[in-house]
């Protein structure tokens, strides 16, 4: 038998030239984005002070399957694109599991993750629009820098609101976006009311990506010409990030394998909702039955501990409203936490598809992920980042249960990127002085009584 390489490479002629919305396949859509104002869906008018018209249309369709990419987003991604899909085989060895393990490796670029593929798409279509610029907020600050990649590649200026937590522990990643060109605020700041509010009510808050949200919004309705741009859950950021699928899906169409079980981290639900959108897409449509499974913190388990509600999108509450899983758009999570995967809420996509019943999710905790990241990184000499890892922690899970029971399962997963600016984190669990945190059921039902009241919906 042919030994399959240890990194799939898919030909010119196999790359994807459109992406693929997974809502046109969906018999029941996600529920529409409310104007929190009127609770009436949101409308292109209502949505295009706030984004950029191209993208306020992908964001608003939710039946038109493919989407051509933009010639000049398809030379951006031919920059770092194909990203490599890598077979396991020394974590299969070290972990004697009869599993074929694939990965699909998206940090083979400076902003280290697979955040890239958005930022290339959403610059382009700003600048297509001739605004003058773009305001967005990062967390861990892999966003900010693909972000502030994209921009300077289209020449459009760019202002970041950094989680101050972050904006503390990782200054390379703010010289990295400066080195960019893009200006980096630490949020909450006294430059917008939102910020000031926050201060005032919370001095030594060490910041919320909700918060930074709300920020950078304010920042984009109120300067001429800008507008503001999100790096995850949002349904048009899903839908740039399936170019991670369908390249996946095609790769494995080179060799002849098909998964058995994708796995992914979940933070907003991005990676997760590109890699699985062709392997969902047979699933929806009968073809296959692929199980899919979410990964998320147990410090922030959106999915498998919060409710499907309409929330805010942000701490501010100035965002639409939209019905995802929810811990409350007050919901902090511990500073204990490394990395991202922080967001209170989950993609509407991922959030409708989850509630029927069509993935699975589960959490992993801190210590355990960090152990399957240096596990992960001596066999597969790869430096994973801490979000990433939790996609590993499920895939070594569920390779020792098919060694337990004697399965030879096909297991995909995303590794989201590298982690390269995580070395803090990786110092304390190195020293053992890293703990986990798990919310209480009080905190959680705390955060989520403060969910808005719609009149006629919840
Ligand atoms: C941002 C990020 C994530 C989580 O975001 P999603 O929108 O859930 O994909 C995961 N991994 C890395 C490396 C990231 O930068």
């Amino acid at each position: 038998m042919k030994q399959v390489p240890h990194r799939i490479y898919l030909p010119e002629d196999r790359i994807p030239r459109q992406w693929y919305n997974l809502r046109a396949d969906m018999k029941e859509k996600p529920d529409p984005l409310l104007n929190p104002g009127t609770g009436k869906p949101v409308t292109l008018a209502d949505l295009e002070p706030v984004f950029c018209t191209g993208l306020a249309k992908q964001e608003l369709d939710d039946s038109t399957p493919f989407f051509d990419i933009p010639e000049p987003v398809l030379e951006f991604y031919r920059m770092y694109r194909p990203s490599p899909l890598i077979r396991a085989y020394n974590l299969e060895k070290y972990l004697d599991t009869p599993a074929k393990i694939y990965y699909k490796f998206e940090g083979n670029n400076t902003s280290g993750s697979h955040k890239l593929n958005s930022a290339a798409a959403q610059a382009y279509y700003a600048k297509a629009q001739g605004l003058k610029g773009l305001t967005t907020e990062t967390g861990a600050g892999q966003w900010g820098t693909a972000l502030a990649e994209a921009c300077s590649f289209f020449g459009l200026p760019l202002t970041v609101y950094m989680v101050k937590c972050s904006y503390e522990q990782k200054p390379f990643r703010k010289s990295v976006i400066e080195t960019f060109g893009a200006q980096v605020i630490p949020s909450p700041s006294s430059t917008t009311s939102a910020g000031r509010a926050i201060l005032a009510a919370n001095p030594d808050t060490s910041g919320s990506l909700g918060c930074a949200i709300s920020e950078a919004v304010e920042k984009a309705v109120s300067t001429q010409g800008y507008r503001y741009v999100l790096g995850s859950v949002l349904s048009q950021v899903v839908l740039h990030q399936s170019v991670i699928g369908l390249e996946s899906a095609a790769a494995l169409e080179l060799i002849d394998e098909y998964p058995d079980t994708v796995i992914g981290c979940a933070g907003g639900g991005s990676n997760l909702g590109g890699l699985i959108a062709p392997f969902m897409r047979d699933k929806l449509t009968g073809k296959a039955n692929p199980e899919i499974i979410a990964v998320e913190p147990a410090s922030c388990p959106s999915l498998t501990r919060g409710k499907y509600a309409y929330d805010f999108c942000d701490t501010g509450k100035i965002t639409p409203l939209a019905r995802m899983y929810t811990l409350g758009s007050q919901f902090m999570p511990s500073a204990s936490h490394a990395g991202g995967l922080r967001y209170h809420g989950m993609s509407p996509i991922l959030s409708k598809l989850y509630h029927d019943g069509y993935m699975k999710a589960v959490t992993a905790e801190q210590t355990k992920v960090f152990e399957a990241a240096v596990l992960f990184a001596k066999q597969e000499t790869i430096l994973p980042a801490p979000e990433s890892a939790h996609a590993i922690r499920c895939a070594i899970d569920e390779a020792l249960k098919c060694k337990e029971r004697g399965e030879a399962k096909t297991i995909l997963f995303g590794l989201t990127g590298t982690g390269y600016f995580d070395m803090t984190a990786y110092a304390n669990f190195n020293s053992g002085a890293m703990g986990d945190f798990i919310p209480t059921d009080e905190a959680l039902a705390q955060s989520l009584s403060q969910l808005p009241q719609i009149p006629g919906i919840q």
